[in-house]
């Protein structure tokens, strides 16, 4: 399941056996889904609603954030987590708009985990009833199996990509609520086929949005803004408290 960690079917670590390698697994999977837990509180707590952005490189998902963050930073408090193994080039741009970013550099580490988020929020200004985007490393493995505390992952794919991604990884089409497919500008030109990526897409997993957008353009990210208010209507807020006599 972890392409960052030891794959207990494929590799052979010296001297240690695969039912201790899964059980290795097992523990820092566990360990994460218990910070994770603590991120969503909080999360809960401050009425922020977070997006887990993941997607192969070049996909184009910072590009698709500077666009997002200009435009909702209007309606909403907005910060953005940006992971990437190396650099900060990202974190930069998203700070060009007036946005507060904050970047972790994961080094070898190919996954943001729990704990790395939940460090990097704590040091972006109060978002209070705003939104919080993080974007994953760019990687369609282990980030499938890694909960940050997010609302919802939405996975950004591209239309100079296979058609087949969603077969080929379907751990990550699985556990994302929304598929955005970027680019759409250049589909004409690339002979990209929408439909059997939807269908492919929907195959693993029957559930899932799916949005067409171009960053480049801007086409169609009303309507993403649209099912962002929607995510936020639904995101249940603690009841106020009843005025009672
Ligand atoms: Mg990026
Ligand atoms: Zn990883």
């Amino acid at each position: 399941m972890l392409d960052c960690g030891a794959d207990p079917a494929g590799q052979r670590i010296a001297g240690m056996s695969s039912d201790r390698i899964i059980q290795i697994e097992r523990d820092i999977l566990g360990k994460n889904d218990r910070l994770a837990a603590d991120n969503r509180a909080r999360f809960r707590a401050d009425d922020v609603l977070a997006f887990n952005l993941v997607s192969s490189p070049g996909a184009g998902k910072t590009s698709l954030l500077v666009r997002a963050v200009s435009e909702l930073q209007n309606e909403y408090e907005v910060g953005v987590i940006e992971g990437d193994q190396q650099t900060s080039n990202d974190a930069e741009r998203i700070r060009a708009t007036g946005v507060p970013a904050i970047q972790v550099n994961t080094g070898k580490g190919c996954h943001l985990d729990a704990a790395m988020v939940g460090e990097a929020y704590r040091r972006l200004p109060p978002l209070n009833h705003g939104l919080l985007f993080i974007e994953n490393v760019g990687n369609l493995v282990c980030p499938a199996a890694f909960d940050l505390g997010e609302a919802a992952k939405i996975v950004v794919f591209s239309t100079t990509e296979g058609e087949d991604k969603p077969l080929k990884y379907p751990d990550m089409f699985a556990a994302a609520t929304l598929m955005l497919i970027n680019k759409i500008d250049l589909a004409p030109v690339l002979d990209f086929d929408l439909a059997r990526t939807i269908e492919y897409a929907r195959r693993i997993n029957p559930r899932i949005e799916v949005l067409t957008v171009s960053a480049r353009t801007g086409e169609g990210f009303a309507g993403f803004y649209a099912w962002i208010r929607r995510q936020s209507g639904r995101q249940s807020r603690p009841a106020p408290s009843a005025a009672l006599g």
